[in-house]
C-alpha cells in the first residue's frame, strides 16, 4: 500500500523522508513530470517518484535509482541489478542499463532461441 501521508512515516521515515527532498536536487533533471515522496506501508521504504513511475531512494548516503526489471520484477538499485536474464525483455533492459554487452545480447539471443525451439516456439 502506497502513501504520501507524511503523518503515517515513523521517526525513521521521516528520516529517509528528509535525506530524499535534501538529495532531490541531484536528480531533479533526470525526473519526468510531477515528483511526489510517497511511502510503502508494507516494506516501510521511502522513497520519490515521478509520473513516468521512476522511482529513486537512499542508497546509505546518495540518492541513487531504484530499478525493477519489467522481464522478470527483479528490483534493485543498480549495483544489485545484475541477474541472469530470463527472457527477452529481461535482456533488453540489462543492455540498456549497460549491464550486458552487445556481445552478451548476442549469446543471451542465441540462448533464448534454443530455448525457444526446444520448446516449440518461434522468437
Ligand atoms: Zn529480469
Amino acid at each position: 500500500m502506497l502513501t504520501t501521508d507524511i503523518s503515517r512515516m515513523c521517526f525513521r521515515e521521516q528520516q529517509e523522508a528528509s535525506k530524499l527532498l535534501l538529495n532531490y536536487r541531484h536528480i531533479y533533471d533526470q525526473t519526468d513530470g510531477k515528483v511526489t515522496l510517497q511511502m510503502n506501508e508494507n516494506s516501510g521504504y521511502v522513497f520519490l517518484s515521478d509520473e513516468e513511475h521512476n522511482v529513486w531512494m537512499m542508497n546509505g548516503n546518495r540518492i541513487e535509482k531504484w530499478y525493477s526489471c519489467p522481464g522478470c520484477r527483479h528490483e534493485g538499485f543498480k549495483e544489485e541489478m545484475e541477474h541472469d536474464p530470463n527472457n527477452a525483455e529481461c535482456e533488453s533492459f540489462l543492455f540498456d542499463l549497460g549491464l550486458i554487452t552487445e556481445e552478451d545480447k548476442y549469446e543471451v539471443e542465441e540462448w533464448l532461441k534454443e530455448i525457444g525451439q526446444k520448446l516449440g516456439m518461434v522468437i
